[in-house]
């Protein structure tokens, strides 16, 4: 699974593809993937420096 995360309002949510629209805007909104690839959010699965 990816991580992606609205660019407008920080919604997140994991889905193979990023949603034509943002189920919290209820807009298109630009999502920008942030999975974590590294060690230090394993736990979590998101890349937090990722804004
Ligand atoms: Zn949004």
């Amino acid at each position: 699974m990816t991580a992606w995360k609205c660019q407008k309002c920080g919604y997140t949510l994991e889905a193979a593809a990023p949603p034509e629209e943002c189920p919290s805007c209820k807009k298109k909104c630009e999502f920008v993937n942030n999975t974590c690839y590294t060690p230090d959010c394993s736990q979590e699965g998101i890349d937090k420096r990722i804004k």
